[in-house]
């Protein structure tokens, strides 16, 4: 049953549904749907709402992607169920291919992700036919191909693991990530990390890809003059004050 819309939880608990639909068509693995729960918790203290430290890694993410030869886009099992379609809008203003990689691996779930995300238009999709590893991954978690993230220089990972985020960072690449954990390893390893929900962080990197798109005389300086560390101190920050209990937020 729907909740009603003027519920305090109506987006959150729409959100809740659109993950069990994708774990029952097989988008999701049955591991996704607690990273989510994790995911909810911070976003909880964060009030629901894209902060400021969220709005300048989303501008900063946007400026890096742009500034790339060659971006690529990761998709797991919880971005393919809660946000195809504004994944493959921002595919389509950069001009850039989806990848399917999924940390549990099967090749039914990865047949049905590529089916999903080509359902909602994507052009480019990759990752059915994996023919390169990350190095220092076992062989699994390690698939990847050449035409995608092997040769990217510039990899969006929302919710990506820990380790594999560090891997990506070895062989030189950097590294944007969403999660909404600012202590999680995949954080603090990113070159990037927009603590924000993947709801609302996708649409706003594409809001940015277009507003930026043709003034590139300001990418670089938006990149470089960028912090990762010090907005997730501020990130951190904000959701350990008490001004949370002051808003009268139920
Ligand atoms: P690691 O320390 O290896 O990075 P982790 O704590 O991040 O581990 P994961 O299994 O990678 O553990 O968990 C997925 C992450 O995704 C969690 O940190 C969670 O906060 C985040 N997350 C879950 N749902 C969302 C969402 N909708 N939007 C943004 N982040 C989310
Ligand atoms: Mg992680």
């Amino acid at each position: 049953m729907e909740p009603p819309k003027n519920h305090p939880r109506y987006v959150s608990l729409m959100t809740r549904d659109k993950l069990v639909r994708g774990w029952e068509e097989g988008l999701v693995a049955t591991q996704g749907l607690i990273a989510h729960g994790r995911g909810e918790a911070f976003d909880y203290l964060l009030g629901e709402r894209t902060t400021e430290e969220g709005d300048l890694a989303e501008k900063v993410s946007a400026a890096m992607l742009l500034l790339a030869e060659h971006p690529v886009i990761s998709v797991n099992g919880n971005v393919g169920a809660l946000v195809p379609e504004e994944i493959r809008l921002l595919s389509d203003a950069l001009d850039c291919p989806v990848e399917i990689n999924i940390f549990h691996r099967t090749e039914e779930r990865v047949s049905t992700l590529s089916g999903r995300m080509r359902d909602v238009g994507c052009g480019k999709v990759l990752g059915e036919r994996p023919d390169r590893e990350i190095p220092g991954l076992d062989h699994a978690r390690a698939m990847c191909t050449d035409e995608g993230i092997f040769t990217a220089d510039v990899v969006l990972v929302p919710l990506e693991d820990g380790d594999r985020c560090q891997a990506l960072k070895d062989m030189g690449k950097r590294v944007i990530t969403i999660d909404l954990n600012p202590l999680s390893r995949t954080a603090r390893s990113a070159d990037v990390t927009i603590v924000d929900n993947l709801i609302r962080a996708v649409p706003a990197v594409t809001a940015f890809v277009r507003s930026l798109e043709k003034d590139p005389h300001l990418w670089k300086g938006i990149v470089e003059g960028y912090d990762n560390m010090e907005n997730l101190e501020n990130v951190l920050s904000r959701m350990v004050s008490t001004h949370l209990l002051d808003s009268g937020k139920s």
